[in-house]
Order: structure tokens, then C-alpha cells, then sequence
């Protein structure tokens, strides 16, 4: 009998034979990508467990599918159903334009509080680059998505609240600021609890994957108080929390003010020799340099929204663009979990069994990943490596490939099935 997913008193996700999953279909070519996407799913759980396990599919509405059927854009009950069953997969979704609600992302994200926004990032081979060495590339990306300049605290430029805060900030605080009233607002804001939670989360996936480096990604250079607190807590996490598991470079730099730094360089030697996970951090421009000229050297990223929304899309275009970049967000404390591909609707493909599926296809990998049906995930990524390696593939791939054989959705589908 089906049943939902839930977690344990010890904080475990307990994940019965025949889940029931809730998933949003998605508007523009939503229906496509899904449809193509959920016959690998069920037909990779089948296989790899003789028919033993099985997902029980529960649609849920959100976006525009929703507005049509019932004039609200994120039904209630939708929320509730992902409150209830932990896990849940989604298309994406129409922003809707016009007062109420922004995005329906981000209200999603709001809603079961889902701090991580997580973005693996891999390159498979034959997939068209534009760098040179795209192999070389492997990071999993931990973007903290509840707060920062993100948070939507925004005054407009010219409005008495625009105002009333730099009046407060000039008078109150004693800014030294050429204030006007042409200026807009808008607050950032970074605290202890969102940033260690979320490098928490980056340092335990590092630790139960056996990689070897978490990167603390910030701006802490120019925004002391808000990126630069965020690489102090994450250290101060590393070396309380996880003093045993991790050297840092924190202490690097206290060995090699004590010691000199051959005394510093052999700690460090000996720690990761010891199989401890290094922690060190980078200045966020000098990351966007990094990430082409020395990728190799970074595995888990932890940093915050903006930084983490800019360095997704970049990455994600290193290894093959939107239509094979997954995504999920996490709140690994209460097991909410949201997979989805990272791409939007795409409307002017809607119903042309066209697009690239395999944003979705990942996204339903990770979800199984996180389900801990990892047999299952391993033979999907097989199978979609050799459709992409045969250069079976759809228009996107299609078109910066040479000698590839152009596929429709469907037919991706069905090439992937085949291999597994
Ligand atoms: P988009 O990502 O929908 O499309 C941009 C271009 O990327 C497309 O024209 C297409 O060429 C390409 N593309 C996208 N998905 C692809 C796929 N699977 N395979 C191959 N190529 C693909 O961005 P947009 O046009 O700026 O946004 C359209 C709508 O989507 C808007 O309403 C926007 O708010 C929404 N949106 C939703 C999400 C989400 O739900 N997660 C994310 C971004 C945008």
C-alpha cells in the first residue's frame, strides 16, 4: 500500500517501498519535459528493484494550470500536500505578472522554508561547452535561499518610506552618505542562524559524499558585517561543530602566525592526510575567475543568494546550459524537500515535444538521491550519459553537435528507457 514519506524522531527520512510523491506538471513546456521525465522515473524504479518498489504519483496545481482550474495561482491545499508528504517534484512555473504574489518559486520556497537551494553541477560527456575542459568541472553548489538582498525589503526611489529610512540612517545613525531622493533602497540581510545552517548542510554533504573541499563563497571584503560574517560563522561552525572532520583555513592562518607557515602547510598536510575536509573560502569576483581557470580545485560551495543565483547560471552554462541544469530546495531540518529544473517555462515550445528534458530527468535523480534509492539514480545518470555519448539528443544539444541525431522529447525518453 502506498504511503507517505516521514521523518523519524532521530531525524531520519523514512521512505516506504511505495511513496506517494506529490508533483506540479509545470506550465509552457512543462507537460512535455514531465511526461517524457516520469516514464525514466518508473520505468528505472521498476528495473532496479524487480518491481519492488514503486512511486505512487499525487498531481498537484500551482501556476497558471492552477489559476484556469480554480483563479488562485498557489491553491492552498497544493501547500498543504507538500507540507504533508515531505517530498515533491515541480515544472516550472509562470511568474505571475501583475500585484500579489512575485514569484511562485520564491513562495514555495517561504512557505516550507527550504533554506537550501541546492544546484549540482557535472559535466557529461559529448554534451556542447563552450570552455575547453568542462570535465573538469564537479561542484555541488549550497545557495542559501531565505535571506540576503533576497528577502524582498526594497523601497522604491522618490516614495516617503525611501525617505523616512534615509532620514533615520542620516539622523539616527550619523551615515556619512550624500543622501537624495532619487535614491532607492533596498536592506540586506545575513544572519548567524540562516548562514550556519546552510554551511552545515554544505559540510555535511561534503562529508557524507567524501569530498574534499567546502567553499565559502562571499563578499565579505566590501560587506563586512554580512558576507564577512557569514565566512566567520562558517569557520566558527567548522571548527566547533565539526572540529574532528575539518581543517580550516582559519587555522591555518593561526598556526602560520604562531609557527611560520611551513609549520601551517604541514598541519594542513597532515589533516587532509588524515582524510579531514579542508575548508577555505574566496572572495565571490575572484570565485567567477576560479571557476574557469582553476575549477579542479572546488568541490562543495556554500554561499549566499545573489552570489549563489549569479554563480549557478555561470556554472551551469560551463556544463551544458539550462536545459540540463537540475536543482532542489532543501530545509534539512524538517525533511522539505522541492526538486526542480532550473530552466523556465519556455512558452513560445509549449506542447512541441521539442525541449530538452533532461533538467527534469536530473532533478527526479536527485530526489531519488535524497530518498536514499541511489541503484535507481546511478542507472538513470548511466543511461542519460549514453544517450547524450551516442549524440542522440534534442535541439538545444542538437544544434552545436557535430553529426548528432536530432530527438524529440519523447524519443529522448524513449532512447533513455532503452539503455536501462
Ligand atoms: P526560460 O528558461 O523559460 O527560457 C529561456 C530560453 O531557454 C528558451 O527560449 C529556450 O531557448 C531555452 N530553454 C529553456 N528550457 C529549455 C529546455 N528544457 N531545453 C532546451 N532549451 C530550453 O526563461 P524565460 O523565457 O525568461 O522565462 C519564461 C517564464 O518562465 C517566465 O514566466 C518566468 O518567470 C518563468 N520562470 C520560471 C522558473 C521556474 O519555475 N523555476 C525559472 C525561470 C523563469
Amino acid at each position: 500500500m502506498a504511503s507517505k514519506i516521514v521523518k523519524s524522531e532521530h531525524g531520519l527520512l523514512q521512505v516506504p517501498d511505495q511513496p506517494i510523491i506529490p508533483f506540479i506538471i509545470g506550465d509552457g513546456i512543462g507537460p512535455d519535459i514531465w511526461h517524457a521525465s516520469v516514464r525514466v522515473f518508473d520505468h528505472a524504479v521498476e528495473k532496479t528493484y524487480a518491481g519492488r518498489r514503486k512511486i505512487e504519483w499525487k498531481e498537484v496545481l500551482a501556476g497558471e494550470k492552477a489559476f484556469n482550474e480554480t483563479g488562485e495561482w498557489l491553491p492552498e491545499k497544493t501547500l498543504q500536500v507538500l507540507k504533508e508528504y515531505l517530498v515533491g517534484i515541480k515544472g516550472p512555473l509562470t511568474t505571475p505578472i501583475g500585484g500579489g504574489i512575485r514569484s511562485l518559486n520564491v513562495a514555495l520556497r517561504k512557505e516550507l522554508d527550504l533554506f537550501v537551494c541546492q544546484r549540482p553541477t557535472k559535466w557529461y560527456e559529448g554534451v556542447p561547452s563552450p570552455v575547453k575542459h568542462p570535465e573538469d568541472v564537479n561542484m555541488v553548489i549550497f545557495r542559501e535561499n531565505t535571506e540576503d538582498i533576497y528577502a524582498g525589503i526594497e523601497f522604491a526611489a522618490g516614495t516617503a518610506d525611501a525617505q523616512k529610512i534615509q532620514n533615520f540612517l542620516r539622523d539616527e545613525l550619523h551615515v556619512d552618505y550624500n543622501f537624495s531622493s532619487e535614491t532607492g533602497v533596498g536592506i540586506k540581510l545575513v544572519s548567524e542562524k540562516g548562514s550556519k545552517r546552510l554551511i552545515r548542510a554544505a559540510i555535511e554533504h561534503a562529508l557524507e559524499h567524501n569530498l574534499p573541499s567546502v567553499t565559502l563563497v562571499h563578499k565579505g571584503n566590501i560587506m563586512k558585517f554580512t558576507e564577512g560574517a557569514f565566512k566567520n560563522w562558517g569557520y566558527e561552525l567548522a571548527e566547533t561543530e565539526f572540529a574532528d572532520k575539518t581543517y580550516t583555513w582559519g587555522q591555518w592562518e593561526r598556526t602560520k602566525a604562531e609557527k611560520g607557515d611551513l609549520a601551517a602547510n604541514a598541519e594542513q598536510q597532515h589533516a587532509l592526510d588524515s582524510g579531514k575536509i579542508l575548508i577555505k573560502d574566496v572572495i565571490a569576483d575572484n570565485f567567477l575567475q576560479q571557476i574557469l581557470l582553476n575549477p579542479k580545485d572546488y568541490s562543495v560551495i556554500a554561499t549566499l543568494n545573489l552570489n549563489g543565483d549569479y554563480i549557478s547560471d555561470s556554472l551551469a552554462a560551463i556544463v551544458g546550459g539550462i536545459g540540463i541544469a537540475p536543482g532542489a530546495n532543501i530545509n534539512y531540518d524538517t525533511g522539505h524537500a522541492v526538486f526542480e529544473a532550473t530552466h523556465g517555462t519556455a512558452p513560445r515550445f509549449a506542447n512541441t515535444d521539442t525541449m530538452n528534458p533532461s533538467s527534469v530527468i536530473l532533478s527526479g535523480v536527485m530526489m531519488l538521491v535524497y530518498m536514499g534509492w541511489q541503484e535507481a539514480a546511478d542507472a538513470i545518470v548511466k543511461a542519460l550519459g549514453e544517450t547524450i555519448k551516442a549524440k542522440t539528443v534534442t535541439v538545444d544539444f542538437y544544434n552545436l553537435m557535430k553529426d548528432a541525431t536530432l530527438v524529440k522529447t519523447s524519443e529522448f525518453a524513449d532512447h533513455i528507457i532503452e539503455k536501462l
